[in-house]
């Protein structure tokens, strides 16, 4: 009798502990927001709000309205053509791939002495600085990418057999790919980048594959079964009170609540934050109450957040030919050994140009690409000012003095965007990337005996394996679904149509 009466007092206390539909809220309806609160839902939680501060649903997956359609302002590249990575087998399942050209189309290079560079001489030079950059030396910690980059750049440089000519030439394409390791990472110095930073990415990042125009088409496709009087746009999260207990008048205590800039408060057992590292830097010390704890403020302070800006120019007619599909703009004599961006010389860094395709679709669309405080600096010029500058740059690249204006400019403005701050999280020299493990662990309550997780951190800024991603975010969200699930105990989930490894 007695032995029953423990067994009912444990199983009373469990379900005190563990509500049969606990609240759960998500802030933020970026990729990892949406992977958080669809999987939630796949997993059986019902009580699942999702909170957005802008009008839009997607974050650093943004659109804008450019010539005959719409063009993507942050992701367009699915990195990991592969079927086990679940934004490649998302997309396709959603039709993203319609209207994709299936060649890649070619790469027009040129110099700033009026030289046309040879494509296939461009790769090939291209592809080995690659293949050194990813035989990384075990000696990580203590190694900058900047320095390795420079090392290794030089040496191949010197070690090609061939004449002097094309020797500047091999340099000029080896500096390309170190300007574009820049925009890969986002960082103001490839000397501030650690040479760790990939030590524990995921081997399945393997080709690139542009679907430009359509990435934006993916958050809305993910959310079409979720209830849409679930997501709630232009709600502000404030501050998030935790390890509390907060009322309602029928007697339920809930140990979150959710503070929103237009005075509305909501309570919950849950809340999974998804919000920017940006974000997080700017404003983790007044959002938090009580305070984040060290290890975390350490996290979020010890990695980087790093600036991408991508500038749209619409053209009435194409001054490139057909079949081309990014064009390269090379300096035949800058120094290979030091790559870090240099606002008074910004132009230097406007050097990579992506061709929006089909033609029939986008019309004469390009997209150029700018790290670091160029990007800053491309942010607080004027329109007429980046139109005008852009074409002389044009014009002096292709010696066509006549090359016309874009009709239309536009850019993307993640940096001065208050709700991101910066375009994707980097590695800085002397941070462990498992700072990003400990970005994303949960918070308990202070009273609790058990693991009891009241604030979730997801967001690509959490994967190691994955940062600076789509699929990044996405498994982060999902990641913390699944971490909710096992709290509660709940049953095996249905199949997912697509993998989510990490
Ligand atoms: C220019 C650019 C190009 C990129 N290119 C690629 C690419 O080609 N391929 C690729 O795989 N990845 C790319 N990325 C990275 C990829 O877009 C991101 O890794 C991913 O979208 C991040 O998703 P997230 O959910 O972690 O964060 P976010 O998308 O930033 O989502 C966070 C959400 O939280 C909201 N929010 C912020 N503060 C609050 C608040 N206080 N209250 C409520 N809501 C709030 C924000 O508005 C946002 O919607 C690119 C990013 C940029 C910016």
């Amino acid at each position: 009798m007695k032995r029953l009466s423990w067994a009912f007092l444990f199983l009373a206390i469990n379900v005190v502990e563990l509500k049969t539909n606990p609240k759960i809220v998500v802030v933020g309806a970026g990729m990892a927001g949406i992977g958080a609160a669809t999987r939630l839902l796949e997993l059986g939680f019902t009580d699942v709000t999702l909170l957005e501060a802008s009008g839009e649903i997607g974050g650093r997956i943004g659109k804008a309205q450019m010539g005959k359609t719409w063009v993507d302002t942050g992701a367009q590249y699915i990195h990991g053509v592969v079927e086990n990575n679940p934004v490649y087998c998302l997309a396709k399942k959603h039709g993203l791939f319609e209207n994709v050209p299936k060649e890649e189309g070619s790469w027009s290079i040129l110099t700033d002495k009026g030289r046309k560079v040879d494509e296939d001489f461009a790769e090939h030079v291209y592809k080995a600085g690659e293949l050194l950059l990813h035989q990384q030396s075990d000696d990580c910690d203590n190694n900058t990418m900047g320095d390795y980059f420079a090392e290794q750049a030089q040496k191949l440089a010197d070690n090609w057999e061939d004449d002097a000519e094309n020797r500047n030439l091999i340099s000029s394409v080896l500096r390309k790919l170190g300007k574009d390791l820049l925009i890969t990472t986002g960082a103001l110095d490839l000397k501030n980048v650690s040479l760790c930073s990939w030590q524990h990415f995921s081997n399945e990042i393997k080709g690139d594959m542009d679907i430009g125009g359509n990435m934006f088409l993916l958050p809305s496709k993910l959310l079409e079964e979720f209830p849409k009087e679930n997501v709630l746009l232009k709600k502000l999260v404030s501050k998030i009170e935790w390890d509390g207990s907060f009322g309602v008048p029928d007697g339920t205590t809930y140990p979150v609540r959710v503070c929103l800039g237009d005075g509305e408060e909501i309570l919950a057992d849950h809340v999974v934050v998804t919000i920017s590292l940006g974000c997080l830097k700017a404003q983790a010390s007044s959002l938090f109450s009580p305070p984040l704890p060290e290890y975390k403020v350490k996290a979020i302070n010890s990695l980087e957040f790093g600036s991408v800006i991508k500038i749209i120019l619409e053209y009435e007619e194409p001054f490139w030919e057909s079949d081309v599909s990014k064009i390269s703009l090379l300096w035949e004599e800058e120094n290979i050994l030091t790559v870090k961006d240099d606002p008074s010389q910004w132009l230097q860094y406007l050097d990579f140009f992506t061709v929006m395709r089909p033609q029939e679709k986008f019309g004469n669309v390009l997209i150029g690409w700018c790290s670091g405080r160029v990007a800053d600096h491309i942010d607080n010029m004027t329109e007429e000012e980046l139109s005008a500058a852009v074409t002389e740059h044009f014009r002096a690249f292709t010696r066509n003095s006549s090359l016309p204006a874009p009709r239309k400019v536009l850019r993307s403005q993640w940096h001065s965007n208050p709700f991101t701050r910066g375009t994707y999280t980097y590695i800085p020299v002397g941070t462990d990337p498992e700072e990003m493990d400990r970005l994303a662990l949960p918070l308990s309550s202070s009273k609790a005996t058990k693991p009891d997780p009241q604030v979730l951190f997801a967001g690509e800024g959490t994967v190691k394996s994955l940062y600076g991603t789509v699929q990044g975010a996405l498994v982060s969200g999902r990641r913390e679904a699944q971490r909710l699930a096992q709290h509660y105990l709940k049953a095996t989930a249905p199949p997912a149509t697509c993998p989510f490894a990490l």
